[in-house]
């Protein structure tokens, strides 16, 4: 399915006129922009998650063209870093706890 350029909205090849934010679609726009689906899928959070470097790379290149895919890349990649501070800080605590059993 092709993606709106401007803002990522999925559209229909019928369409002219992009229902989310107005811009006029052409035949090459919807073709070129649908080489990649920019569905913001669960997979791409995933890969964020598990390789926050590429999730940020990925957020970095894709926020133009793909504003969804960036944005499911960007936050797997935020909440790895956060869910690895949290263990870390867990992991301090019982560090320190633990002797004191
Ligand atoms: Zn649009």
């Amino acid at each position: 399915m092709p993606y709106c350029s401007n803002c990522g909205n999925p559209v229909t090849e019928e369409q002219d006129v992009c229902l989310a934010c107005g811009k006029k679609l052409t035949n090459s726009e919807k073709k070129s922009v649908s080489n990649v689906s920019d569905t913001g899928g669960f997979g791409w959070g995933l890969l964020g998650f598990c390789i926050p470097i590429v999730g940020l790379i990925l957020f970095i290149v894709w926020k133009e063209d793909q504003p969804n895919n960036a944005k499911a890349t960007g936050k797997g990649a935020l909440i790895s870093v956060i869910f690895s501070v949290t263990m870390y800080l867990i992991m301090f605590m019982l560090g320190l706890g633990g002797p004191l059993r």
